[in-house]
């Protein structure tokens, strides 16, 4: 079930992060992220949300279907403290927008203010999202460094950068690792692995 924020009776709405992805594997990077980017607006919580259907990234390789995307991603995600995992994104089904994942959001938890986090790799391609009038009224969007991206402020957005310490670690580099037969201990908890190696998942390189 999806672990979604409450409204709060506080009367100041609850400010949540939203971290989208393909999560295929999830990895450091993302957890390191998420919480650091918790921490550094004190946020209430943060969301990881994994795509339903990543159509930027549809057609390029084979996709993890998105059942064992969203299971890896709890197992990354564990019991760690103000983090949690939306199945939001599965539940609507067909490809995933975060603008219309985000009316969905707010549809159940009005008192919400959503700050999408993107790494800096992300952040580039923002004006080629989906609906991005309607995003840029929804959401701030913060952008964290990722090596290897340079920094570009998003112009026309409402943006904040958040500065976390830089770890080389990608989906692509673990898929590749997996196919090589290398060691990708360390890289993503364990509860993650264990999947991997239960399902089989990455022996061809994509
Ligand atoms: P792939 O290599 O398959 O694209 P990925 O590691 O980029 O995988 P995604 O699911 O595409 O993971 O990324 C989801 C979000 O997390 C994106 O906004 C991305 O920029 C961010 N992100 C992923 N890894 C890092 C990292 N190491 N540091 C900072 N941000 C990251
Ligand atoms: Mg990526």
């Amino acid at each position: 079930m999806a672990s979604t924020p409450s409204s709060t009776s506080k009367g100041s709405p609850r400010r949540v992060g939203v971290l989208g992805g393909t999560f295929d594997p999830p990895h450091l990077g993302h957890l390191i992220a998420a919480d650091q980017v918790l921490n550094a607006l004190s946020l209430d919580q943060v969301l990881l949300v994994p795509a339903n259907r990543p159509w930027q990234k549809v057609g390029s390789r084979a996709i993890t279907s998105a059942d064992r995307r969203l299971e890896m991603t709890k197992a990354a995600v564990g019991d760690a403290a103000g983090l949690s995992v939306s199945a939001i994104e599965l539940e609507l089904g067909g490809p995933s927008y975060t603008s219309v994942t985000l009316d969905a959001l707010s549809g159940e938890h009005p008192d919400t203010e959503w700050v999408v986090i993107v790494g800096a790799d992300a952040a580039a391609g923002l004006d080629t999202w989906h609906d991005t009038e309607r995003l840029r009224e929804q959401a701030t969007i913060v952008v964290v460094n990722r090596p290897g991206a340079d920094f570009q402020p998003p112009t026309g957005w409402r943006w904040e950068l958040v500065e976390i310490p830089s770890v080389s670690i990608s989906g692509t580099g673990l898929r590749r690792r997996v196919a090589q037969g290398w060691s990708i201990r360390f890289l993503t908890p364990d509860a993650v692995i264990d999947r991997i190696t239960e399902w089989g998942l990455y022996h061809e390189a994509g």
